[in-house]
């Protein structure tokens, strides 16, 4: 009997076995499988041979495997370097195969029910003269009863063989396609001159009615055929072309269109041709044009300034790889924040683009992903999940951003896409591109240990000065202007002087809302979440308080909940309330505001950017989103509203998290021919973080922090795993943890140190109680191993646990 190991789409399970009946073709890898899977009937997908095999649940022993019900694919559905990858993201992220290959699938690929059998007419006939199994299989079926075939299997083996002869006897009939795997192309029917209508003679029209007169008019003008849709503009019912069709005159056909996912918005935002690369610009192409030529895996880490033209290089270098006859994939942190790569793209390679999302509606992604999987594509453009894109044949792997937060998923799998792109370029032998203005402290300490070849552009294009940085003290400002102050003074000038030069500006807080704590003057009592340790934010264009970790929101109160007066105060501010200041103190400017709240319908991102991009607003207020990527030339001033908000979190990253911002956001500003400036307030003008932004000094900063994480043990001068165990009691949820930690700290057991538990810094989210703890070290693989080891010794403790392999974020 032949076994395959099989992921199925499960949380926190494991590669299963099963046995392949001896009337199944052997399913290659990548191919879907039915598998029984306790009471129900499941897709998976099989997985190498080399994939550990662990008898399937239930089974008594490897001898007594459980039989797959069908094998859905004779080709792999999933190409087996995709396969490959996924294993490896589930081993080395510490999740269930299955969640993993799910992350690689497409929609509508899980079939969601089995096949079903039902008899005919003509095997109702023959029920009486059959024998042996086939007869059992007509008895089972008799009366109408439609069986789904898993059943049948589960009572008589071998029962797929008999169904099949039966099938082609004309005896029995077994539903195709099934449930979920069906075709879900969109299609639309278009007309075209059969040869009979194309030599039709004049008296032979002349019979015809007007209309299709006039369609036959129309259908000469267009050898692919128009679209009936396209026929019902110009007023021709679909009656008159079914009409056409019976005379012989013109056949319809079903023909398949694809979702087309590009955002028409973001093709406002247009580019100024590039003549000619700058001498950094032509080096660094030249450069990897080599490596990618090698046909081996290499990796380099662009290290350029803001402005300094890496799109253009990506781009060149993407051309070279593509006429080499390979594949090219493009990965952008968050593709409605940088619709412009799309666009980009799409100008320079037209249908052979395709794009990869989760914002994309699953008919979308279903095309795409079809379209790319069929070999209709050569350059894919999308977020971290597109690493798992069935690109074939990859020759370049660019990863822009790459320090980007959004590349971490913040759910299981917990993967970090750049660290997978490294790792498929890796076994596609493709060259891959890490690019940034501000590398993740990872990857610069890769190039500095020569893992990464490390090219830099110090220069931004056509020399144009990098953004001069003031930063304002605010504890000084609040001093002189009164503690309610938002926008400093020099912010306010900056602001009236690009206002009436009629030059753009951004200004940024990381915080949304209208205000971030309500507060009882008369009591001290303030309105938290009922399920999160946090304070609730004021929306105040929605009229509710809302908590920004689970959503929870109610009624902005009027009175205190606790001693019912009427005192309450609002403090603190977001960009709601920034937003509304500037429109107070500029009552001319025509003011956009871009976070969470104000883009919640799909597009409205790409549409707001594009006006601004066209000129249509003087400023844009926003979050985080509006530091990345953009290129607006226009924009001559940024200013940031407490450059601080970040650096009080209890993060082991808050200073580079802090220090990346700050660089990125001022270098939206100046890109065009007016030089930029940037204002930053800051209640901590003399942090590292802040002092090394303002100078644009990467390297220094990446030293002091360099500095900072190896005195403190944190990545990259070790691995690190973050466990956090949820429980119902705080106190629960500290017990859990600390058995996990004492199981770790066994004597003998590894060099790894184990810190915690501890409360989480959101100790209680979501209504759970959160107790974390930190295993650091200089091998991860044997601490995670541990980890895995101790946590099985636990399965009840297991399933309320997150294990973060290289966490991004520790709250
Ligand atoms: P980065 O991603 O490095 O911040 P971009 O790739 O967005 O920079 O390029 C910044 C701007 O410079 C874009 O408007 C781009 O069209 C322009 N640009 C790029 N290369 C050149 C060049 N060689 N000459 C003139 N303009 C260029
Ligand atoms: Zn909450």
């Amino acid at each position: 009997m032949r076994a395959i190991a099989v992921a199925v789409p499960v949380p926190g399970i494991g590669a299963l076995t099963y046995a392949v009946p001896d009337e199944f073709p052997d399913p290659p890898v990548g191919a879907r499988v039915l598998v029984p899977l306790g009471p129900r009937t499941v897709t998976g997908v099989r997985l190498g041979s080399d994939t550990c095999l662990t008898p399937a649940a239930g089974a008594d022993g490897p001898g007594d495997l459980k039989a797959l019900v069908d094998v859905l694919d004779r080709e792999p559905f999933l190409p087996p370097d995709v396969v490959a990858l996924a294993v490896w993201v589930a081993d080395y992220y510490a999740c269930g195969v299955g969640e993993a290959i799910a992350t690689a699938m497409p929609p509508r690929a899980w079939v969601e029910s089995e096949r079903h059998a039902a008899i005919t007419e003509a095997g109702e006939a023959r029920l009486l003269t059959e024998r042996g199994a086939r007869r059992e299989a007509l008895e089972q079926l008799s009366g109408g009863r439609i069986v789904s075939v898993g059943s049948l299997a589960r009572r008589a083996k071998g029962i797929q063989g008999v169904l099949a002869g039966l099938e082609a006897d004309g005896l029995v009939t077994l539903t195709r396609p099934l449930k979920g795997n069906a075709d879900a192309s969109r299609t639309i029917r278009v007309a075209m001159l059969t040869a009979q209508g194309t030599e039709a003679v004049d008296e032979e029209v002349a019979r015809l009615g007007a209309r299709q007169q006039q369609a036959l008019d129309l259908l000469r003008g267009a050898p692919d055929g128009l679209s009936i849709a396209a026929l019902a503009d110009e007023d021709i019912p679909s009656e008159s072309i079914s009409r056409l069709a019976r005379l012989g005159l013109v056949t319809i056909e079903r023909r398949r269109v694809e979702r087309m996912p590009f955002d028409t918005a973001s093709d406002r935002i247009t580019r100024m041709p590039v003549i000619a690369l700058t001498e950094e610009q032509q080096a660094a192409v030249g450069a990897l044009v080599e490596r990618a030529s090698r046909r081996t895996y290499h990796a380099a880490l662009l290290h350029g300034v803001t402005g300094s033209g890496k799109t253009e290089i990506y781009l060149r270098l993407a051309r070279e790889v593509q006429q080499s006859g390979r594949g090219v994939l493009l990965m952008v942190p968050e593709i409605a924040l940088t619709p412009a790569a799309a666009a980009i793209f799409r100008a320079a390679f037209g249908q052979r683009v395709a794009i990869q999302h989760s914002g994309l509606s699953d008919g979308e992604r279903y095309d795409q992903w079809h379209r790319i999987r069929r070999g209709d594509v050569d350059v894919v453009v999308g977020t971290r999940s597109a690493v798992f894109t069935p690109l074939a044949r990859l020759g370049l792997i660019v990863v822009d951003e790459e320090h980007d937060g959004s590349y971490k998923q913040e759910e299981s799998p917990r993967y970090h896409g750049r660290d997978v792109a490294v790792v498929r370029a890796r076994s596609a032998g493709a060259l891959i591109v890490l690019g940034s203005a501000t590398p993740s402290l990872e990857s610069y300490h890769n190039a500095q240990n020569g893992r990464y070849e490390l090219i830099a552009l110090k220069r931004r294009v056509l020399d144009r000065p990098m953004a001069d940085v003031t930063i304002v003290d605010m504890r000084a400002e609040y001093a002189s202007e009164g503690p309610d102050v938002i926008l400093s003074a020099p912010l306010r000038d900056a602001l009236t002087s690009r206002l009436d030069r009629q030059e753009q500006a951004i200004v940024l807080l990381n915080r949304r809302g209208f205000a971030t704590v309500v507060f009882c003057r008369q009591c001290g009592e303030t309105f938290e979440c009922p399920n999160c340790s946090v304070s609730l934010t004021v929306h105040k264009a929605a009229g509710r308080a809302r908590c920004h970790y689970c959503n929870y929101s109610m009624a902005v109160p009027r009175a205190c909940a606790k001693c019912l007066g009427p005192y309450l105060e609002q403090l603190g501010f977001g960009t709601e309330r920034v937003e509304a200041e500037i429109r107070a103190l500029f009552p001319g400017a025509r003011v956009g505001r871009v976070d969470r709240d104000t883009i919640r319908r799909r597009g409205a991102i790409a549409g707001l950017l594009a006006r601004f991009a066209a000129r249509e607003l003087d400023v844009l207020v926003g979050t985080q989103m509006i530091a990345k990527g953009h290129d607006f030339p226009r924009v001559t001033l940024v200013g940031v509203i407490s450059a601080d908000v970040g650096l009080g979190l209890a993060d082991f990253r808050a200073a580079e998290r802090t220090f990346q911002l700050l660089t990125q956001v001022a270098g939206r500003s100046g890109r065009g021919e007016i030089a930029g400036q940037a204002v930053v307030q800051t209640l901590y003008p003399n942090h590292y973080s802040i002092r090394h932004a303002r100078q644009q000094d990467y390297t220094a900063f990446y030293e002091d922090e360099l500095k900072f994480r190896r005195a403190m043990r944190y990545p990259p001068a070790v691995a690190l795993i973050n466990v956090v165990v949820k429980s119902k009691t705080r106190q629960a949820a500290m017990q859990d943890a600390e058995a996990i930690a004492v199981a770790l700290r066994a004597p003998g057991l590894g060099t790894w140190t184990v810190l915690g538990p501890a409360p989480a810094p959101l100790g209680r989210l979501k209504g759970e109680h959160r107790a974390q703890l930190f295993v650091k070290g200089t091998h991860r693989t044997s601490m995670r191993k541990a980890l895995l080891t101790v946590l099985e010794g636990m399965p009840e403790v297991r399933r309320r646990t997150i294990v973060d392999v290289d966490p991004m974020s520790v709250l």
